[in-house]
């Protein structure tokens, strides 16, 4: 079978790999479509990948069952999980495999196909497009709606994102469609203009204006919640200078050390600031129901590609070009 390799340096080129065999309560996909992720880019620009992929977005065709499998059957359409659990514990009864102590991460999904837990498949249904399940059962969906339930204060009317990157994106779309004011910053303008048509009120360049500044003036005071979706300890500290009291700061993205202050940036002005990662297979209902309800989650995805063509894919993404960017196989 054909496979994304990444070999370090931002080289992308399509080898080819024995086809999976999957093992006990494992199934293999045939992948439909998959999608980057920003979270791909450090392996991009840097090592690369010795063996595999790092893409975790797919949605397929169960092509072969491995031992033991009941919940699924060939030829049914799913959308995967990255992230499955030990399926017993008590998190795992309740779908919050992130939360399980043996938790797992299953990636090569950029290839024809890969082999995923059968306890991380989502059936998909008939009215949803391929496109629309892969992001609906992965990061581009995933991490906005799991994101939303940290953000239930119904005093929460503006809502700040800095970094507009595919998971800023996302978010502006999901709180703009639950009612909220959504700001958004980000230095590419493209992305900028992603979050205006994802229906962002207001977008600011942090080289052009002070973020701050700005953000504090719109709002008059503060926005009652800020996502750090950037990954930087400067937006991070922007966040907490932009909250307003009483507000919360949601991280989103992976970072280094950050130095906050216990009495200026939570104890003075009762803030709240809490972690978000990636989304419970459980939730996976309640996003369906979203999207029947009208979110517009196609909206994210600005760029297809074949994945003869992943090199120039990864390249679009990691110029800051892009929203979501998939890949459809032969
Ligand atoms: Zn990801
Ligand atoms: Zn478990």
């Amino acid at each position: 079978m054909q496979s994304v390799r990444l070999n370090g340096g931002s080289a992308v080129h399509i080898g080819t790999a024995p086809v999976p065999e999957p093992q006990s309560g494992q199934v293999l996909v045939r992948t439909v479509v998959s999608a980057l992720c920003g979270s791909e880019l450090s392996t991009y620009r840097g090592p690369g990948s010795a063996a595999g992929n790092p893409g975790h977005e797919a949605a397929g065709v169960v092509e072969k069952l491995g031992p033991g499998v009941t919940l699924l059957q060939s030829g049914q359409r799913v959308g995967v999980s990255a992230i499955s659990g030990c399926g017993t514990c008590l998190y795992c009864q309740q779908g919050q495999y992130t939360w399980c102590a043996k938790k797992a991460f299953f990636g090569n999904m950029h290839a024809e196909y890969f082999v995923a837990p059968a306890i991380a498949c989502h059936a998909l249904p008939d009215d949803l497009s391929w496109e629309v399940g892969a992001l609906i059962s992965g990061d581009g969906f995933g991490v906005p709606y799991h994101t939303s339930t940290k953000l239930c204060d119904p005093r929460i009317a503006r809502v700040a994102v800095f970094g507009a990157g595919p998971i800023g994106q996302g978010q502006v779309l999901l709180q703009n469609h639950l009612g909220r004011q959504v700001i958004a910053v980000d230095l590419s303008p493209r992305r900028r203009e992603y979050a205006l048509a994802l229906g962002a009120v207001l977008t600011l360049d942090p080289a052009q204006v002070d973020p701050v500044a700005a953000i504090r003036e719109f709002t008059g005071g503060g926005a009652e919640a800020c996502i750090e979706a950037a990954g930087k300890p400067a937006t991070a500290k922007q966040c907490f200078q932009v909250v307003r009291t009483a507000g919360i700061v949601v991280f989103n993205g992976e970072q280094p050390a950050v130095e906050l202050s216990p009495s200026e940036d939570f104890i003075r002005r009762d803030v709240w600031a809490v972690g978000s990662w990636y989304y419970h297979f459980s939730e996976f209902p309640r996003m369906l129901a979203l999207y029947r309800a009208g979110a517009p989650v196609a909206k994210l995805i600005t760029h297809h590609f074949p994945l003869s063509e992943a090199a120039e894919a990864y390249r679009a993404m990691a110029a800051g070009e892009t929203g979501k960017v998939l890949l459809h196989y032969p």
